[in-house]
């Protein structure tokens, strides 16, 4: 495993943090509690030591899985749990609400769940522009002031609304997608984070199990997936995704001995080298080829390679937005 600081704190962290949102079922068709803690203490024997979670994966579920599980491994300290706020939900729809009232309610209601009293790393999940970015930022603050929060993150923020949030306070960290299909931060976050000092936490990097080479052109989906409605899945593009997927299978396999999977990660670690990439799993086992991504790194003129294979496939790409809540 390799290791990095977030910028401006003590946090060291592992460069690949579990991601558990599928463990939280919602908008994954469902979860299973015995093998999502499983799979939380399986990462540990990896290395990963950072978790990131929200309030709204599973409207609370992922959150208590993570407390269940570092509570049973026994060592807090160890761990550094990430989760985020600003999100609520009524009937099963979700909404923005990063005003400070919320923000209060939230953070209780997590440290319940997650069954701790501090919170290493805090992001506000989506912008919120029916409440002034300024009142979202002090809030973070107070908490971080208290010792509540031990870093301060947004994610799927644009520089412009992180320039109104650093009138206010600090930020160490931004959690924006990343993966070999979705490179929109290219163009000006990820150049505003390095200018800025700001550590991402980038999610996605597998694009939902696309970049895993599991994906068939007959693969089905079981209840709420939210590959259901996802539009690189959809039969006008699903094929040229699968194509490239495969094409750069056979370029890992023939220059490195290695699967799409541990390419797709590498390609993050090594495009964003001082930053972290989010694995989604949901069982031990999806952890597996964690093995095979260290002691080796692409080069420059490797990356433009496994980057033009994408470029010259999927000529109709589509990027993350329609995972944005309203
Ligand atoms: P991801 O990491 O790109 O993909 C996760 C999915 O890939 C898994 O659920 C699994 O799908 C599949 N997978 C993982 N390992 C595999 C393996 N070894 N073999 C085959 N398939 C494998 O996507 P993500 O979960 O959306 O993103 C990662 C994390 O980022 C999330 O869990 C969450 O913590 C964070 N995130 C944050 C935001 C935000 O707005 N801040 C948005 C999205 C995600 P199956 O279900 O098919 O098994």
């Amino acid at each position: 495993m390799e290791y990095v600081y977030i910028n401006g704190t003590d946090l060291k962290c592992s460069r690949i943090g579990l991601g558990t949102w599928a463990i939280g079922g919602w908008l994954w068709g469902g979860s299973d509690e015995k093998q999502s803690i499983n799979t939380i203490l399986s990462s540990f024997e990896k290395g990963i030591n950072l978790i990131d979670t929200a309030p709204v994966y599973g409207f609370g579920v992922s959150e208590e899985m993570v407390g269940k599980a570092v509570s049973g491994y026994g060592s807090r300290d160890k761990v550094i749990i990430s989760t985020k706020v600003g999100l609520n939900w009524k009937d099963g729809k979700v909404f923005r609400d990063s005003s400070h009232k919320r923000i209060y309610e939230e953070t209780c209601l997590s440290l319940k769940r997650l069954k701790t009293d501090y919170i290493d790393i805090y992001q506000v999940h989506w912008p919120d522009c029916t409440t002034p970015f300024q009142e979202t930022a002090e809030a973070l603050m107070k908490l971080y002031q208290k010792g509540i929060i031990r870093a301060i993150g947004v994610s799927n923020y644009t520089p412009s609304q992180m320039d109104q949030f650093r009138q206010v306070s600090t930020i160490h960290i931004n959690q924006p997608p990343y993966n070999l299909f979705e490179k929109e931060i290219d163009i000006d976050i990820f150049p505003y984070c390095n200018e800025n000092g700001i550590t991402m936490l980038l999610y996605g990097a597998l694009c939902r199990g696309l970049l895993s080479g599991r994906m068939k052109s007959d693969t089905k989906f079981k209840g709420d997936d939210i590959r259901k409605f996802d539009p690189k899945f959809a039969e006008n593009r699903y094929g040229q995704y699968l194509h490239a997927v495969e094409e750069l299978d056979i370029y890992a396999n023939a220059n490195f001995k290695k699967n799409v999977i541990q390419l797709s990660i590498r390609w993050v670690l090594d495009k964003a080298s001082s930053h972290i990439s989010l694995w989604g799993a949901r069982s031990p086992e999806q952890l597996d080829p964690i093995d095979e991504i260290f002691n080796w790194k692409l080069s420059d003129l490797e990356i433009k390679e496994i980057e033009s294979i994408v470029k010259n496939i999927v000529t109709d790409g589509v990027g993350p937005e329609f995972m944005a809540p309203p």
